[in-house]
């Protein structure tokens, strides 16, 4: 795949992923020091040779990289940066909240016992829960342990080419997404909150309202003159509102449905995932599924009681 140039000097720069959609855009823009890289992909040597010879082919050093922004703490957006930092000592830019999780996922095994807890309380079959939990280590397994040289916060402005990069805090994927937006051109880069084809996994963590987060970050970019949204998978595209207006009605709808599933008597967290999957679903989809259905329920009981 080779890297494309967009208005205002900035290229896109797909990457190989090792699971999930085929490939994670990296932005590289230029800024008045050297390079920034929006994201980094997947902690692999092919990504990590493709990135290499895409910076050759545009005429970058890796040592002119002065500062790698992620958009949230998944491997694929943040695993090669470290390996990056040390070739160029780049500065590490990232969220505290995704900081903070990161370090929480490398360090000890409380997302593991969360998730043996989640399948308990949804009644997943014993046979299923193993194989579920040995997907889920081999994924936090690609997680860098990484600390960040600075943070991310909500109305921070990094200087771009392209002028302002001004940090939007957008949770909902996770905890600690951020977009970065920068008004001059209209650009936003929605990391993997706003992706045209797919409809953004929301994170899922016990006791917190994820997506009603996800769809508060939602209102915020409605507000802003978008022209191109520039996301993490996929190709650029246009027309925002017209995505978002979609993506609250599939969330209301996956809402509604799970509400009828239970008038049908479906009576545990399992049996909603057969019923809104009714096909062999394999460990890492049941894992997805699940935290989908469990991100909902949440919220539906958010909103019984306000
Ligand atoms: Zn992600």
């Amino acid at each position: 795949m080779t890297p494309e140039l967009l208005d205002g000097g900035v290229w896109r720069i797909p990457l190989t992923m090792s699971f999930g959609p085929p490939y994670i855009n990296v932005y590289l823009s230029p800024c008045p020091e050297g390079w920034m890289l929006i994201d980094a992909g997947m902690p692999t040597a092919q990504a990590f040779d493709e990135l290499a010879s895409a910076l050759a082919e545009i005429g970058v050093e890796p040592s002119g990289l002065r500062h790698i922004v992620a958009t949230h703490l998944h491997p694929d957006h943040c695993g090669l940066a470290p390996r990056l930092r040390d070739l160029s000592g780049a500065k590490i830019w990232m969220h505290r909240a995704d900081a903070d999780l990161l370090l929480k996922l490398k360090s000890t095994r409380e997302s593991q016992e969360i998730l043996a807890k989640a399948m308990e309380e949804a009644q997943t079959p014993q046979a299923l829960r193993g194989p579920v939990l040995a997907t889920y280590e081999k994924l936090l397994a690609a997680f860098p342990a990484l600390s960040p040289d600075a943070y991310l916060e909500d109305g921070l402005e990094l200087e771009s080419w392209l002028g302002p990069l001004r940090v939007l805090h957008t949770p909902g994927h996770a905890p600690g997404h951020c977009c970065l937006w920068a008004a001059q051109f209209g650009y936003l880069f929605s990391g993997d909150h706003v992706i045209e084809e797919i409809s953004p996994h929301i994170g899922w963590l016990p006791g917190e309202d994820a997506l009603g987060s996800y769809l508060d970050s939602l209102d915020r970019l409605d507000a802003l003159e978008v022209e191109k949204i520039l996301p993490s998978h996929g190709v650029p595209f246009e027309s925002l509102r017209e995505w978002t207006a979609r993506a609250r009605e599939h969330h209301a709808g996956r809402a509604a449905e799970i509400l009828r599933l239970q008038q049908d008597g479906a009576d545990c967290v399992d049996d909603i995932i057969r019923r809104l999957w009714p096909r062999e679903l394999r460990p890492l989809d049941y894992k997805l599924a699940l935290t989908e259905v469990l991100a909902h329920l949440e919220h539906i009981r958010r909103r019984v009681r306000t």
